[in-house]
C-alpha cells in the first residue's frame, strides 16, 4: 500500500537552530498517526509546515502523489485544530462551522445541511445559535473539529486539541475524536506530549526528540520494545 501523505526530508530552521532535521514520514489513508514528544521538539512546527502555515527550508510534502509544498494553505485540503480554541468569537456555532464552506462558495442550502449533520455528530444541535463564549472548553473543541471537517479535508491535523481541558472531559473527547476519525476514515496526525494519550488513541506512534522522529511503531511496539533509553523513559516502559 503506497502512502497517502508522505513527508520527505523536511527541514526547518529558526535562526541558526535546526527545529526539524530531515523528517521522513509516511501515512496511509485513514490512519491516525500520533506525533509524541517533549515540549519544544518540533511537533507544532511540523504540523504548521504540513498545513502551509510555516514555510519549509527543504523537503517534499506529497499528498496523493502530488507535491503540495508550493500550494497556499487553503488549497492544500488540510484541516487543522489547535490547542486553544480558535473559533471566531463574533460568529455563532453554526456560522463558525459554515465559514470555510462559505469561503469556498458553497450554497446556503448545502452549508446548512452539512452544518446540521456535523452538529448532530458532535451532539451540539441545541447550541447552533450560541456564541463560542457561551460554550465550555470541550464544546468549543468539538465545534473546532466540526469546522475543520466541514470542508472535507483530505488530512486532519490536531495539535494538542485536548491539552487545555480537564481530565474527565479530555478522556471523553479523546474517544469522540477517535470515533469520528474512524467513521470518516479520516487520515489524521494527532500531536500530544502525553504518552498515555498517544498509546490509547493511535494506530501508530512517532516519538520525536529535538526535531527528529527517533522511533515509530504501534503503541505496543514503542512501549514494549523501546530502542533507546530516551524512548524507554518517555514511554514509561520501566514502570
Ligand atoms: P512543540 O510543539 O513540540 O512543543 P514547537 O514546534 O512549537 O515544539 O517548537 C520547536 C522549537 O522551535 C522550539 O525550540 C521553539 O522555541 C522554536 N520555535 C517555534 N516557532 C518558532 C518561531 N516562530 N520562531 C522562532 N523559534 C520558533
Ligand atoms: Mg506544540
Amino acid at each position: 500500500m503506497s502512502a497517502y501523505l508522505e513527508l520527505q526530508g523536511i527541514r526547518k530552521q529558526f535562526g541558526n537552530t535546526n527545529v526539524l532535521n530531515h523528517v521522513d514520514l509516511q501515512i496511509h489513508e485513514g490512519e491516525l498517526v500520533t506525533l509524541l514528544g517533549p515540549s519544544g521538539c518540533g511537533k507544532s512546527t511540523l504540523l504548521r509546515c504540513i498545513a502551509g502555515l510555516t514555510d519549509i527550508d527543504g523537503g517534499k510534502i506529497i499528498l496523493e502523489q502530488k507535491d503540495i509544498v508550493n500550494l497556499a494553505p487553503r488549497n492544500r485540503e488540510i484541516g487543522m485544530v489547535f490547542q486553544s480554541y480558535a473559533l471566531f468569537p463574533n460568529l455563532t456555532v453554526s456560522e463558525n462551522i459554515q465559514y470555510g464552506m462559505k469561503m469556498r462558495g458553497a450554497s446556503k442550502g448545502e452549508r446548512r445541511n452539512r452544518s446540521e449533520e456535523l452538529l448532530a455528530l458532535i451532539d451540539l444541535e441545541d447550541k447552533r445559535d450560541a456564541y463560542p463564549r457561551h460554550l465550555s472548553g470541550g464544546q468549543q473543541q468539538r465545534v473546532a473539529l466540526a469546522r475543520s471537517l466541514a470542508v472535507q479535508p483530505k488530512v486532519l491535523l490536531l495539535d494538542e486539541p485536548l491539552s487545555a481541558l480537564d481530565a474527565k472531559i479530555r478522556k471523553n473527547l479523546r474517544t469522540e475524536i477517535r470515533d469520528i476519525q474512524r467513521k470518516f476514515n479520516m487520515t489524521t496526525i494527532f500531536v500530544t506530549h502525553d504518552q498515555e494519550e498517544a498509546l490509547i488513541i493511535s494506530d501508530r506512534v512517532c516519538l520525536m526528540n529535538k526535531g527528529s522522529i527517533v522511533q515509530q511503531g504501534t503503541p505496543e511496539e514503542l512501549y514494549t520494545t523501546p530502542r533507546t533509553e530516551f524512548v524507554a523513559r518517555f514511554m514509561g516502559s520501566y514502570n
